[in-house]
C-alpha cells in the first residue's frame, strides 16, 4: 500500500497531506468499486421510486416502512457507527455489539472499517488539510475556492476523491475486532437486507406484490439515499462556520449546532458540541438541544444493555 508520506519523498507530491491517506492501490480501487455500485443502485432506485410514486401511488404501508427503516438506520449511524465504533462513547457485550454492527452497516454508508477510519481522520484534521470531507479543503489539502463548492464537496463530492483513508493507521482496534470485521466483510448482505429484502418482505406481508414493489423502491432504495444525504448535512451544514446554526464553543474549526440537521439525524447535528467533547455519549447542553441518539444510549444504560457511558468530567450537567 502506498501512503502519502512515501509519495512525498518518492515523487515530490504536495507535502500538505498528513500520513494515513492512501492515494492509489487496491484500497482506493475497492473504494471506487463500492461507491459506484452502491450509488448507482441507490440513485437508479430513487428515480424509479419517484416514477412509481407518481404513477402508482404510495400507501400507508410504504410510508410506515419508510419511517421505520429511516429511524433504524439513523440510530445505526448515530448510536452504533458514530458513538460506539468511532468514539467508544459506551461499551456493551458481544450480542449488543453484533446488533449495533448490523444496524450500522444497514445505513448503507460503507463498512464499519471505512466509516470509522474516515471519521477519525475527520476529527484529527477537522477543517484543515487532511480532513476527508471539509468544506474548506479538498481531498489533497488544497483550499476550496468558494463556499458553494465547499458545501458540495462536504455533502458528497469527497466520496469521489482519488484517495482514501488508511485503516491500518486509523482503525487498528476495528481490524482486531472480529465482530466489526464480520460486518465489514459481509456488508453487501446487510445493504441488501436494509434496502431490498426487509422493506420488500414487510410490504408483501401487509399489501401484496404492489406494496412490495413500492416498499423496495420508496422505503428501501430511496430511503437509503435520502438518509445518506441527511447524514451528510453534518459534514456540510454543521461545518459552515456559523452560516447555518450556532456555535456554543469557539473551536479551531467550522463546526456549528444546527436544528434541522439535528432533527433529521436524531442529534448528530449538535456537531459543535460534539467536536468540543468528541467522546461524549450525550451531546445536548441545553433543553432545546434534543439528542435522541444520546437519550437512546442513556435509556439502554438504564436497562443494563450498555455500560461505561462516557461523559467528559468538565461536562457535568
Ligand atoms: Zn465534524
Ligand atoms: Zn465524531
Amino acid at each position: 500500500m502506498t501512503v502519502v508520506q512515501d509519495v512525498v519523498s518518492e515523487e515530490g507530491a504536495d507535502p500538505k497531506m498528513p500520513p494515513g491517506v492512501l492515494v492509489e492501490g487496491p484500497v482506493v480501487d475497492a473504494k471506487f468499486r463500492d461507491s459506484y455500485i452502491s450509488f448507482a443502485i441507490m440513485i437508479a432506485g430513487s428515480i424509479a421510486a419517484l416514477v412509481w410514486a407518481f404513477t402508482q401511488g404510495i400507501g400507508w404501508v410504504e410510508i410506515w416502512v419508510f419511517v421505520g427503516m429511516f429511524s433504524l438506520s439513523t440510530v445505526g449511524i448515530g448510536v452504533a457507527m458514530h458513538r460506539l465504533f468511532v468514539h467508544r462513547s459506551f461499551r456493551c457485550g458481544p450480542v449488543m455489539r453484533a446488533f449495533f454492527g448490523a444496524i450500522a452497516t444497514m445505513a448503507v454508508q460503507g463498512s464499519v472499517l471505512k466509516w470509522v477510519s474516515n471519521h477519525r481522520r475527520h476529527h484529527l484534521h477537522a477543517d484543515k488539510p487532511g480532513d476527508v470531507h471539509s468544506p474548506y479543503y479538498d481531498g489533497f489539502g488544497n483550499r476550496i475556492a468558494s463556499f458553494a463548492k465547499g458545501m458540495s464537496h462536504a455533502q458528497g463530492g469527497w466520496v469521489w476523491d482519488q484517495a482514501t483513508t488508511d485503516a491500518e493507521y486509523y482503525a487498528k482496534d476495528i481490524l482486531a475486532d472480529p465482530i466489526a470485521m464480520f460486518f465489514t466483510r459481509t456488508r453487501w448482505y446487510w445493504y441488501a437486507l436494509s434496502a431490498v429484502i426487509i422493506p420488500g418482505a414487510i410490504g408483501y406481508a401487509f399489501g401484496g406484490v404492489h406494496a412490495m414493489i413500492g416498499c423496495v423502491l420508496f422505503s428501501g432504495l430511496f430511503r437509503s439515499y435520502l438518509m445518506t444525504m441527511a447524514t451528510s448535512l453534518v459534514n456540510s451544514v454543521c461545518h459552515s462556520d456559523g452560516r447555518f446554526g450556532y456555535r456554543r464553543f469557539e473551536l479551531d474549526d467550522g463546526t456549528t449546532n444546527e436544528l434541522v440537521t439535528t432533527i433529521l439525524t436524531f442529534g448528530e447535528g449538535l456537531h459543535n458540541n460534539h467536536h468540543r467533547f468528541p467522546r461524549d455519549a450525550y451531546l445536548s447542553h441545553a433543553w432545546y438541544e434534543i439528542d435522541i441518539n444520546g437519550l437512546i444510549i442513556l435509556g439502554l444504560g438504564k436497562l443494563g444493555l450498555v455500560h461505561d457511558i462516557f461523559i467528559h468530567p468538565d461536562n457535568e450537567r
